[in-house]
């Protein structure tokens, strides 16, 4: 099946019960066992199924098995929020004492993440500027558990170099994360080299603004026996679940070990589930992904285009619209267009960047991304605020930058708030 076809049919063609089409919402704690048998085999994995709803659900495991398929992966998990998956995706493969590096370019919870929480675990992370990818090489040692990165992070909107950065972890036998929350169905990292996918499904997965979740996808396409040492705690006796060795107990059920460890250990111990409500709202949202992409990219190459022509505007930043290098990385891994983020820079600095934002009547002005509605925010008096300006111009924040998440309206009235709002900036 192609993409549009899988967000609404894969994992769920009717209930077995009901007959229901829609995806029921399994508001349940607990399910039944048959016998002490079949209990016994659950909880040892001997079978897989049902035991309470912290480590899995039936609504949720539609939305899993759907965005396994729309990545071309092997399993997923969902978790209740974009920092539960990154945090997972690291902590799953990394003890005290372990490193692993990663982009610069990172949403500012995930960088908080990295350089204050996990470093207070004893995990540290080396990070690397992903305009020279060959430096990921050299921040790699025998400690190093994974390379990380964001497929399109903002404010900068470079696209990564996954393809390029996935050699040199298949050289090194390190698995590449990717957060892909500024581009479902846009860019596959999957197909590009990319072992484990994260998500925040707040954003364009949900897509309506209502729900906070996160997705972590296993592309079941790293050999993590194979690296040996490596990893310890896929392929050593974990005594958190009776000595088992992840890469051995898996094997029956796919190339899932990462994955099935992470639901197995993290979700029971932590907690950090998906409500199934929650993941009834993303499966919604999911059915329309590819068309609300397509509209969310087609607007924002036409207000990309409309601001480079602006009087007051200095720089339009978006990746069909950047040059060399970064050119050709939009081209290489993003179809259907080149994301919704845009961003851009007034010539008269932070007042003007603020007067902008508080003339604006359709877009909201929020700390958000990836609503069917656009959005708004001037960084520099908000997201990055706390930065020193030095900090701030290395993460692309000038005084004058304003990113626009793009929504689906009628472009005319995109443009017209805009416009209107430039005047007054
Ligand atoms: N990753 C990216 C790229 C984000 O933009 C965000 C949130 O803005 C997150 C992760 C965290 O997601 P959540 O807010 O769902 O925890």
């Amino acid at each position: 099946m192609k993409e549009e076809t899988i967000v609404l049919h894969a994992g769920h063609r009717r209930d077995e019960t009901t007959t229901s089409v829609a995806v029921p919402i399994y508001q349940t704690t607990s399910y039944q066992f048959n016998n002490t048998d079949h209990a016994s085999k659950l909880f040892s994995l001997q079978e897989l199924g049902n035991i309470y709803t912290r480590i899995m659900n039936p609504t949720c495991a539609v939305l899993e098995e759907r965005m396994t398929k729309l990545e071309g992966g092997a399993a997923a998990l969902a978790v209740s929020s974009g920092q539960a998956a990154s945090a997972f995706s690291i902590q799953n493969i990394c003890h005290s004492g372990d490193n692993f590096v990663s982009s610069t370019d990172l949403y500012g919870g995930t960088w908080n993440l990295f350089s204050n929480t996990l470093k207070e675990m004893g995990i540290e992370c080396r990070f690397v500027d992903p305009a020279k990818p060959e430096q990921f090489e050299n921040a790699i040692d025998e400690k190093t558990r994974c390379i990380y990165a964001e497929t399109l992070p903002n404010p900068k909107l470079n696209v990564f170099p996954i393809n390029e950065v996935s050699k040199i972890g298949k050289k090194h036998k390190v698995p590449i994360i990717l957060d892909n929350t500024a581009a479902p169905y846009i860019c596959k990292p999957i197909s590009h080299g990319a072992n484990i996918v994260v998500y925040s499904t707040t954003k364009y997965i949900g897509g309506h603004g209502v729900s906070i979740g996160g997705l972590i996808i296993d592309g079941g396409n790293f050999d993590w026996e194979a690296a040996g040492t490596r990893f310890p705690m896929l392929n050593s006796p974990d005594p958190s679940y009776h000595g088992a060795v992840w890469s051995e107990a898996a094997k029956p059920l796919g190339p899932i070990a990462y994955i099935l460890r992470a639901r197995v250990i993290l979700l029971r111990d932590y907690g950090s589930s998906m409500s199934p409500f929650n993941a009834f709202t993303f499966i919604q949202g999911l059915e329309t992904l590819p068309l609300r992409m397509q509209r969310h990219c087609e607007n924002a190459k036409k207000i990309a285009d409309y601001l480079s022509n602006h009087k007051k505007i200095d720089k339009v930043i978006y990746p069909s619209m950047m040059t060399g290098m970064m050119l050709e990385r939009a081209k290489k891994y993003m179809s259907h267009g080149t994301g919704a983020l845009v961003g851009f820079e007034l010539k008269d600095g932070e007042s003007s960047g603020k007067k902008f934002i508080d003339n604006l009547n359709l877009f909201y002005h929020v700390a958000n991304i990836g609503d069917a509605r656009s959005l708004a925010i001037h960084p520099s008096s908000t997201t990055h605020s706390q930065l020193s300006n030095e900090d701030k111009l290395s993460a692309g924040v000038t005084p004058g930058y304003v990113r626009l998440s793009v929504g689906i309206e009628h472009i005319d009235d995109l443009i017209e708030d805009l416009d209107q709002a430039l005047d007054k900036a």
